[in-house]
């Protein structure tokens, strides 16, 4: 189609994850669509993940995971203690599955359902990418793009490097949006829905300050995909939507390292021996691969930092036994290519090297966050850490190694001792994929006033409209962003046509 119609049954505000789920949905049921997505392509921040939660699949069954939508729901409504919006979160894990084998009719393939740490459900569908049978970084990518073929298929205008404005509305009736073109033109585009897909404000350092109290670059490290800066939520809540209070979605990570040298970070990223500034241990390091828990205990912490340390006797038994926690998408066993990552992170790579989370020139040039040093005092001086309290905290953890963890109950095998040798630290800040929620929605993704009343014709999905996870994301059951992202994103397509079939549309 031309990319220059101005009038649609639906416009849909950004074309990724769940904008371009929405599209499709709402094709698939007779309504004409736009979406109008500022950036150059599809997919938005899901082009860099890897698949997306969902229960009771045909992959769950042939791989004998033992997960049920019941059992999912009950566990994540405990986790988010009946915060979460449990009709809204019922569809979306009812619906999951269905989302799966809807992808697949497109040309979608799955590696099959994976867990993002040990003690994880297996949720995660990873997308297969071409010609290769194992878990990739950016798999999802793929999904994206048949997703937008079948979408250019179906009739949908996707207008690309188009930038929503404002959302249009008659006597508390959507009526369009206003667009600005590549060129600058103006232009308001007439509709009777529009689907509000805009995935938060991760690149919006002012919104994360103002919302969250976080600085960018100083106690905050989360990636910052460009383009997700927070325009939808504003124009909701102008076009008189009413708020919820948005999260992040937080993990942990060592900015300039966690990226790029994958050796060192995972190697640092085992249950090792983990301290504040001051010197104290605050966490069984036994949860570090849950990264939303590490995040939080972290942003507790004195300057929002903490410190995972080892020493050469911890990591022989590294080299020798390989690593205690692996994951999926970093996939790291051995510590290998320990000694040449270590000589490239001192040579002075690390500022030069552009990991996901350094994607801005503000982040550029960055002090280290990895250390060595071949004594404790030398350790402190260069990390800033409480040298006489680090001492009694290593002294505590080494009698630990011997006997057992009274501080924080951490598994005897986890507990190793320093038996000397060069040490090594890497300094840990909270990170994050982005900001979570911020518009009240219902259950069916029609936003809502502060009054809790519909706003006709208005929907939200994905990123913008995620308020379903409480104060903490669920690492639990992986892939649960980009599911909420594709599953609300079909929801409101297919909602958002529904309502215009209606009595209700007149
Ligand atoms: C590195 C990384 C890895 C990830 N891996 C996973 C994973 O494996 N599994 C998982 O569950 N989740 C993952 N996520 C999270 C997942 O990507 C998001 O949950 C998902 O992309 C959210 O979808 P969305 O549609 O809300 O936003 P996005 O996909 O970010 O799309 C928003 C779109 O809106 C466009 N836009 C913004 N403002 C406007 C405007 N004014 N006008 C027009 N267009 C606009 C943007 O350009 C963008 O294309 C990952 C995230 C990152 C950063």
């Amino acid at each position: 189609m031309s990319g220059n119609v101005t009038e649609a049954d639906i416009i849909i505000i950004g074309g990724g994850a769940s904008g371009i789920t929405a599209a499709v949905a709402a094709a698939e049921k007779g309504a004409s669509v736009i979406v109008v997505e500022k950036g150059g392509a599809t997919g938005g921040a899901a082009n860099m993940g890897m698949g997306f939660f969902a229960v009771e699949s045909e992959q769950q069954r042939n791989q004998l995971a033992d997960v049920s939508v019941a059992d999912a729901f009950k566990f994540f409504m405990e986790y988010t203690h009946w915060r979460s919006d449990a009709r809204l979160v019922r569809r979306y894990f009812g619906q999951s599955a269905d989302t799966v084998k809807w992808m697949e009719s497109m040309g979608v393939s799955f590696l099959g359902a994976y867990k993002y740490f040990k003690e994880s459900w297996q949720t995660w569908h990873v997308v297969k990418t071409q010609g290769s049978n194992a878990p990739a970084e950016r798999a999802a990518s793929n999904l994206y793009r048949v997703l937008t073929e079948r979408a250019a298929e179906s009739g949908v205008d996707i207008q690309y490097f188009t930038k929503a404005k404002e959302i249009l509305t008659e006597d508390g009736h959507v009526t369009g949006v206003r667009i600005e073109k590549e060129d600058g033109e103006i232009i308001d585009a007439e509709c009777s829905c529009v689907i509000v897909a805009t995935g938060g404000f991760g690149d919006n350092p002012k919104m994360i300050k103002e919302y969250m109290g976080y600085e960018w670059g100083k106690d905050l490290y989360s990636f910052r995909i460009p383009g997700v800066t927070g325009d939808g939520l504003n124009m909701l809540w102008s076009a008189g939507a009413g708020r919820t209070a948005p999260v992040m979605e937080l993990t942990y990570t060592t900015p300039g390292v966690t990226d790029v040298f994958k050796t060192i970070s995972e190697t640092m990223r085992q249950p090792n021996l983990m301290v504040n500034l001051d010197g104290f241990r605050f966490i069984n390091e036994e949860i570090m691969n849950n990264t939303v828990y590490t995040g939080n205990a972290i942003a507790r912490q004195r300057e929002r930092t903490a410190f995972s340390i080892i020493d050469e006797g911890i990591l022989d038994t590294y080299k020798k036994t390989g690593l205690d926690y692996v994951t999926v998408h970093h996939n790291i066993h051995s510590t290998d290519k320990w000694e040449s990552e270590v000589k490239r992170y001192f040579s002075g790579e690390a500022s030069e090297s552009a990991g996901l989370s350094m994607l801005h020139d503000d982040a550029a040039k960055q002090p280290d966050y990895f250390f060595e040093a071949d004594s404790l005092a030398e350790l402190c001086e260069k990390t800033g850490i409480e040298l006489a309290n680090l001492r009694a905290t290593m002294g505590a953890y080494n009698e630990a190694a011997y006997g057992e963890d009274t501080l924080f109950f951490k598994k005897h095998k986890y507990v190793k001792s320093f038996t000397g040798g060069k040490l090594y630290a890497a300094k840990h800040f909270p990170a994050g994929y982005g900001s979570l929620g911020g518009v009240a929605v219902n259950d069916l993704l029609e936003v809502l006033t502060p009054e809790g009343r519909k706003i006709p014709g208005l929907y939200a999905c994905g990123t913008d409209a995620c308020g379903i996870f409480g104060d903490s994301y669920c690492f639990y059951l992986p892939g649960n962003t980009m599911g909420f992202a594709v599953n609300s994103g079909r929801m409101a397509g297919m909602n958002a046509a529904a309502y215009l079939d209606s009595d209700e549309f007149e």
